[in-house]
């Protein structure tokens, strides 16, 4: 069974897996009430072959873009022109929290 990519979610193309160490950064999203959103995630992340080379070379902002590309046109409010930054610096966070030294890659 062929895992989707968990970056640009292109259904059953991911041939890599980036496990990320226990103790990886967490993103959460905080309001001025104190309500607080953590996103935390099992630390495995799949990749297709495209988006594991942007990986690998820790291009963040193109690994944005990449994902913008395909998801735009299903989802346009959360990813297309007129979605707001905070997508974007959440996920900034969070692909960068995948391209540090403690990651392992491995085939799957
Ligand atoms: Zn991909």
């Amino acid at each position: 069974m062929l895992k989707d990519c968990d970056f640009c979610n292109l259904a059953g193309t991911a041939r890599w897996q980036y496990v990320l160490p226990e103790e990886r950064p967490v993103v959460g999203l905080a309001n001025e009430d104190g309500h607080v959103i953590v996103l935390d995630d099992d630390g495995l992340w799949n990749a297709c072959i495209g988006c594991s080379l942007i990986v690998d070379r820790g291009d963040v902002a193109g690994l944005i873009q990449r994902v913008e590309r395909h998801l735009a046109p299903a989802f346009p409010d959360m990813f297309g022109p007129q979605a707001g930054e905070t997508w974007k610096a959440m996920m900034t966070v969070r692909y960068a929290a995948v391209m540090l030294p403690g990651t392992q890659k491995r085939r799957i």
